[in-house]
Parts: structure tokens; sequence; C-alpha cells
């Protein structure tokens, strides 16, 4: 027979990983599901510096290493799989996982949100070379340099003004003629003076695969077809970000772009009522704040819940 668990955690970014030291520390053994990005996108970044307690900074894949030993050591376990399907319905939970069927009381879903990427393989090879999905993570890397930023809604927008802290020039390429962006962004962005906004235009290459570095970006006029390079030494993708929740589609509420809708922070529900036991935190339910002291905030909220819920229904 299926051992049913205590708690089972969905992802091993800062919500999930302090989710487990949370739950580890109260006994209740995770089992933490690392899922298709062990770490998340922490794991992804360089120098973290808004992380309290790291007066010097850490580095993300690092500041993820420690938060991972510090829930091994309470009792926390992991896995590399992830999930497949889920019946929430069900008392247990059962969990159609990579590694087979999973029981479980209580699930704390924590699986993030992946940056929307071009898909060049430029690009993908100069992620964290130059190429980031995080100005607040990474634009003080490029202080006096031109920067470019891809996208045409309140992202980029946000990202572009945030980057003329450092920036001396910042650069937006929007691939239609008219931008997503609320007008008050998009007012900012056009007033400022250190930001020039390039509509109908694409990267078609992230230059400098070689140097390991950002040397420029090949861009193309979709109105005229004629290519140029741009001098740029960082670029900054600002073209949205995709809730990993489709494995609950139909089964908890998520909203109109997919992310789970929670009630008191962290919990979910079916039909606007709450569901038993499943509760959800940092960005696959923010699409707001996305920060890796968020993330763990909730996730710390996710795992004093999880801990009340079996309390309160006899562990
Ligand atoms: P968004 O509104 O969906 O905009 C994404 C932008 O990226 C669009 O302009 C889109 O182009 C472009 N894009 C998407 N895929 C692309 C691709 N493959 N290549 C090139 N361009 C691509 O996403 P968002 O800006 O992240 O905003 C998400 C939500 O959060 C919105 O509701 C937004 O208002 C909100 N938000 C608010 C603030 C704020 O108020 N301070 C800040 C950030 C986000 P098209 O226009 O051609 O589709």
């Amino acid at each position: 027979m299926t051992e049913t668990r205590e708690t089972v955690i969905l992802g091993s970014g800062c919500a999930g990983l302090t989710a487990a030291i949370y739950t580890a520390r109260a006994g209740l053994k995770p089992l933490v599901l690392e899922g298709h990005e062990p770490g998340g996108q922490l794991s992804i970044t360089t120098l973290v510096e808004n992380f309290p307690g790291w007066p010097d900074g850490i580095q993300g894949p690092e500041l993820i290493d420690n938060m991972k030993k510090q829930a091994e050591r309470f009792g926390a376990t992991f896995e590399l799989a992830h999930l497949n399907a889920v019946e929430v319905s069900a008392h247990p939970m059962r969990l159609q996982t990579s590694v087979g069927e999973i029981h479980t009381r209580t699930v704390i879903v924590a699986s993030g949100a992946s940056a929307r990427w071009l898909g060049l393989p430029s690009e993908q090879a100069l992620i964290g070379h130059g190429v980031s999905s995080c100005a607040t993570c990474d634009g003080f890397f490029f202080r006096g340099k031109d920067i470019a930023v891809v996208g045409g809604g309140d992202s980029a927008m946000e990202e572009a003004l945030f980057l003329t802290r450092f920036a001396s020039k910042v650069t937006v390429l929007h691939r239609r003629e008219h931008f997503r962006a609320s007008k008050i962004m998009l007012e900012r962005a056009i007033a400022h003076p250190n930001i020039e906004l390039r509509t109908n235009t694409v990267v078609d290459e992230v230059l400098g695969v070689d140097e390991k570095e950002v040397k420029g970006v090949k861009v193309r006029d979709v109105a005229n077809g004629e290519t140029a390079t741009l001098d740029v030494a960082a670029l900054f993708l600002g073209i949205g970000h995709v809730p990993n929740a489709a494995m609950f589609a139909g089964q908890i509420d998520l909203d109109e772009e997919g992310y789970i809708k929670t009630v008191n922070n962290v919990f979910t529900t079916r039909h606007g009522e709450v569901v038993p036991g499943l509760f959800a935190c940092g960005d696959v339910q923010d699409r707001r704040y996305r920060q890796a002291v968020t993330a763990a905030g909730s996730g710390c909220m996710a795992a004093l819940e999880a801990e009340k819920f079996l309390e309160e229904h006899g562990r």
C-alpha cells in the first residue's frame, strides 16, 4: 500500500525551500519534488544583493544551496521529479509524479513562474552573461553601459525605467507598432530622456556567445526588413512570465493568466471555496512582487498553515 505523507512541496525555489525548512522543523518530514527548474529563478541569477542578511550579497545558486541544506538538516527529503497530474478532491490527495503515485494529506504548491524567453539559441547561451529577465537582480552590473529591453507591456516599461538608474541609455525593442503597456507607464518611458522606444523591431540574435558576454544585438525592422546591430552590453527580457500551474487547471481556481488564485495569502480555492490542505506560495500565485524575499515569506505562511491544518485534522 502507498504510504501517506503529511506534506509534499512542489518546487524547490525560494518559496518551496522556505516551506521545506518550516515543515521539516515542525517534524512533518516534507518531500520536496524539485520540479523542472531545480532551485527556481534564483539558481539562474548571479549576485543577489537585496536578500536581507547578506550585506555583501550572495550568489543566487549559493543562497538556494544554503536553503536546501538547511531544510535537509531538519529532515526534508528531495526528489528530482515533477508533478504530472493531481486529484485534489481525494483525501489524502493523490499526486501522479514522474517517480510514481504519492499520497499526501497536505500539498504546498511552490512551482513558481518561469520567465518567458525569446527562445533564440544565442539568447539562451548568454543568460547570466548579459542576458537577464530580472532588472532588479542584474541591472546594477551595467552601470554606465547601454542596455536593450525587449517587450511592450508594463514589465518592459518598468524594467526600462528601473534600468535608467544604471544605464547610460536604454533602448526598448517592441515587436509591434502599438504598446500593451498602461498609459501612465508608457508616458513615463516616453518622457525619460535616456529611454528610446523602437517599435516594429525584433531581436534576431544576441552577439557575444564566443566571448561569453553580450557584445550587441542584431535587430530587424519588421516593417521594412532592414537589419542593424545595436551596440549594447546587456539584453533584458520583459515579455512576461508563465506561471507553472497548468497541471492544476480544472482542479483549483486559476486567474485569466494561469496564476493560482489564493485567499488569505496562501489558501487555494475551487469555485471560490477553500480547498482543504492545498496551499500555494511564491511566484505561482504572485504576479505583483516576485521577489526572493516575498516568495520566502509566503513559503513560510504556507508551511505554518499546512502545520495548522494537520493539527486541526489530527496528525
Ligand atoms: P504583458 O502585458 O503580457 O506584455 C508582454 C509584452 O511582451 C507584450 O508587449 C508582448 O508583445 C511582448 N512579447 C510577448 N512575447 C514576446 C515575444 N516572444 N517576442 C517579443 N515580444 C513578446 O506582460 P507584462 O508586461 O509582464 O505584464 C503582465 C501583467 O502585469 C499586466 O497586467 C501588467 O499590467 C502587470 N504589470 C504591472 C506593472 C505596473 O503597473 N507597475 C508592472 C509589471 C506588470 P505584444 O504586445 O505584441 O503581444
